[in-house]
């Protein structure tokens, strides 16, 4: 495989399913060398089985992106395995319960922030100064729409969406002159395994909130991550954008 990811090392959090296993499909189909990163090691096994049958080059590693140690040695297995790192996609996360914030379960709330937050930060301090040893890279983290609205009975994956969005800006900022751009992207509602939850008829309901009329595929979301990761986002970095068939737009 050959192309504009030629020679460069990648991690994808998450990316055992969903828009992660896309991302990690599109950056090795464009030369990367992908570890597929994810708490379930038989998905992530899969995904990097089905790049390599492709004519790509992956590795599956499991990580719990909330464990801080965990994802300082998913940083290494990467730099060891490919010879340093380049790209990043900080994308592993979970719904978590559906309530208003007074009934909101303070576990429920503990393991959102841990995974959608806290595992989007451990993930930057560690590939950051890898990229620093490597000579520069692009991460993004993968936000969602509710990184800038709100949803009823989603407080803390709301509140995590909102605060990658502010930890992208300030990390974006602090590296620009070393050589590493980092942008974040906010889906609306994509067509993947996390919407499983969701009953049919809320889900229709969803649907018809996008001015598009449709879910979004995981493959969009892949081509926006893929563009900012790629040279031809050079100019790009410390914002937030949106991939959301309208949503936001009225
Ligand atoms: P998905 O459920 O299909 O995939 C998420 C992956 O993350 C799974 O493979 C899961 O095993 C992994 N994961 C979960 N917790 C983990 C942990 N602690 N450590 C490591 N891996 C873990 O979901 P998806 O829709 O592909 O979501 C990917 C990202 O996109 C998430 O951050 C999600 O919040 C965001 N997003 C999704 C949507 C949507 O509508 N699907 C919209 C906006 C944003």
């Amino acid at each position: 495989m050959s192309g504009r990811f030629n020679a460069m090392s990648a991690i994808v959090t998450g990316g055992g399913s969903g828009i992660g296993a896309a991302i990690a499909r599109e950056l090795a189909a464009g030369g990367a060398s992908v570890l597929v990163a994810d708490h379930n090691l038989a998905s992530a096994e899969a995904i990097a089985k089905s790049i390599e049958a492709a004519g790509g080059r992956a590795q599956a590693h499991r990580v719990d992106v909330s464990e801080a140690a965990g994802v300082e040695a998913m940083v290494a297995a990467a730099v060891e395995a490919f010879g340093g790192l380049h790209l990043a996609v900080n994308n592993a996360g979970i719904g978590g319960p559906s309530a208003s914030t007074a009934d909101y379960p303070l576990d429920g709330w503990h393991q959102v922030i841990n995974v959608n937050l806290n595992g989007v930060f451990y993930g930057m301090k560690y590939e950051i100064a890898a990229m620093l040893k490597s000579g520069g890279g692009a991460i993004v983290n993968m936000s969602s729409i509710l990184g800038t609205l709100a949803f009823a009975q989603a407080p803390a994956y709301v509140s995590a969406k909102h605060a990658v969005n502010g930890l992208t800006k300030t990390a974006a900022v602090e590296y620009a002159k070393q050589g590493i751009r980092i942008n974040a992207v906010g889906p609306a509602f994509i067509d993947t395994p996390l919407l499983g939850s969701i009953d049919p008829i809320a889900l229709q309901h969803i649907t018809g909130l996008h001015p598009l009329g449709r879910l979004g595929a995981s493959g969009e979301v892949s081509a926006l991550t893929c563009f900012l990761l790629s040279d031809a986002a050079s100019f790009i970095t410390g914002s937030y954008h949106l991939i959301d068939g309208g949503y936001a737009a009225p």
